[in-house]
This record gives C-alpha cells, sequence and structure tokens, in this order.
C-alpha cells in the first residue's frame, strides 16, 4: 500500500498532503533495529507538521536513551565529545522549533526538552 487517502493519524488534519513516516536511521546513524520494535513496521500518515515534530520526538528520544545509557554508566553515543555536542545542539534546536509553533507538539512536551537539557549541562562534556 503505498498511499493513504484518510488524515493524519496524529493530528487527524484531512486537508493537505500527508507524509508516510518510516523510520531508517536514528539520531546517531544507526539503522533501527527492524526486525523487533513497532518502529518501523507500520509506517504511519502524517501532515506536514506532524511529521516534523515526529522526527523531532525520535531524535529527542534517542538522545535520552544515550544519555540515561551515559549515566548508568553503560557504552554512550555520547561518550563521544563530537556526538555529544551534536546532541546538545539538536536539544536546543529542538527547543527552539516547540517554542516556536503554535500548537503544542502532538508527541512531545517541551518540558521533557527542557529537562534533558538541564541534565545534560550537568554533565562534563566528554573529549
Ligand atoms: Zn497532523
Amino acid at each position: 500500500m503505498d498511499s493513504w487517502n484518510e488524515s493524519c493519524q496524529a493530528c487527524g488534519a484531512a486537508d493537505g498532503p500527508l507524509t508516510k513516516f518510516s523510520l531508517g536511521k536514528d539520531f546517531f546513524g544507526r539503522p533501527y533495529d527492524r526486525l523487533s520494535p513497532s518502529s518501523n513496521q507500520n509506517p504511519k500518515w502524517y501532515c506536514v507538521t506532524c511529521s516534523v515534530h515526529k522526527n523531532l520526538q525520535r531524535d529527542f528520544r534517542d538522545i535520552r536513551t544515550e544519555f540515561d545509557k551515559l549515566r548508568a554508566g553503560q557504552g554512550s553515543e555520547l561518550s563521544k565529545g563530537d556526538e555529544f555536542r551534536r546532541a546538545s545542539l539538536r536539544l536546543q534546536e529542538i527547543m527552539a522549533i516547540l517554542k516556536g509553533t503554535q500548537q503544542p507538539s502532538p508527541f512531545l512536551s517541551g518540558h521533557d526538552v527542557t529537562l534533558l537539557i538541564d541534565r545534560l549541562n550537568t554533565l562534563t562534556m566528554p573529549v
């Protein structure tokens, strides 16, 4: 099936182009495991705004997962200085986009993003 003739699966908008959202690679450039979770098995159709927010949510989740690993002393992408920097920039960017939109994101709360930024700031950037 290559088209969806109904409405955005997040906000229900029925007017305007829809984009099929399918997860390929995560924020750190790693392919998603296509065998297990749900993420890529059911591509969904979103309107333009929602697909932007879906991307933000995906990056946010990837960063938070790596942050939790770092805190737990496990191997983490964020233990690399470059990735750490890139992740903090991306969080700032996500926050700026969230602040710039009129409606709250259907996927992501600004509060969670702020919290993660604060927690990230308490860490020393790896070299
Ligand atoms: Zn939508």
